[in-house]
């Protein structure tokens, strides 16, 4: 079934195997879960275009397990998801990396990012975010709460270091996705400096998953496009760490009868090892117009 799946994906996406190839580079790619719960029907569904978009182009796809949110790791979920990938035939290329072990990699960037005068320590709460003028619209509609820039110039007299972020620029990065087509954001307008280094002192997940995604020499992510809105943010700290950036593919996410996100928080069923089969065939064919 995974063979035919292979080949089916090689041809819609003939274009671009044969660019790859005629480039002569190696293809990385990747499948990077936060073992906060076992793979269900949308995570799978991300595994397996990100699985088949590196077989289709005869490249190497490696596992890394995001568990740098350590608050939010469940016991198990790790040993769970390579079982499931495993029954699933999903097999993957080397060792696993493991986020939880890297803590030396973050701060040598973050030292990087610090000398070049690229972050700052925040004091901010979250209340105060979103109370600041800024916010008071963006929150009416919903929308991500933007950091307003209170502590970029130096922190007021008094207050204590919370946080570290980094600075964006004005301006839109840009990039173009193999299926959304260009996308493009204004990080100063759409979300401010963003947090690199938690109040809880943890590193943020988009300083990870960028330092992780060039250790490994990533040129391809294929994952969900719920991850769509973090593309800019990090193509900011790969071009600040001088990095190549992949080449992006976002996927459509899996939503339930009632057209919400599957997702552990909502208690989306776990994948059976032992119905893999009718799970991989699921994720197949939500991937069709993929
Ligand atoms: N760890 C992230 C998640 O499970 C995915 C990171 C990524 O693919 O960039 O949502």
């Amino acid at each position: 079934m995974l063979e035919h799946m292979v080949s089916a994906w090689r041809a819609r996406h003939a274009g671009r195997v044969a660019s790859w190839r005629a480039a002569g580079r190696e293809y990385v790619g990747r499948f990077a879960p936060s073992p906060t719960g076992p793979l269900h029907a949308g995570s799978l569904a991300a595994a397996l275009a990100s699985w088949l978009d590196a077989r289709a182009h005869g490249g190497r796809w490696l596992l890394r397990i995001e568990d740098v949110d350590a608050p939010r790791s469940v016991t198990g979920a790790d040993q769970m998801i390579r079982a499931q990938l495993s029954a699933c035939g999903l097999t993957w290329d080397g060792e696993v990396m493991v986020q939880s072990t890297r803590d030396a990699a973050y701060a040598a960037a973050f030292a990087v990012l610090q000398a070049a005068g690229q972050v700052y320590p925040c004091a901010c709460t979250r209340r105060e975010i979103a109370d600041s003028v800024a916010n008071v619209r963006e929150h009416a509609f919903g929308r991500e709460l933007v950091y307003p820039g209170t502590c970029r110039a130096g922190l007021a007299p008094g207050r204590t270091p919370r946080a570290w972020r980094v600075r964006v620029p004005a301006g839109e990065i840009g990039f173009d996705d193999v299926l959304a087509g260009w996308r493009s954001q204004d990080l100063a307008r759409e979300v401010g400096d963003f947090v690199l280094r938690r109040a809880d002192s943890l590193w943020a997940y988009q300083l990870a998953v960028v330092v992780d995604d060039l250790a490994q020499g990533v040129t391809h992510v294929v994952r969900g496009a719920d991850l769509i809105d973090s593309t800019a943010r990090q193509l900011h700290l790969i071009r600040l760490l001088g990095g190549t950036p992949p080449e992006y593919l976002h996927v459509p996410v899996v939503v339930s009868a009632d057209g919400e996100k599957l997702s552990k928080q909502t208690g989306a069923a776990a994948i059976d090892p032992a119905g893999a089969a009718a799970a991989l065939a699921a994720a197949w064919s939500h991937l069709g117009r993929c």
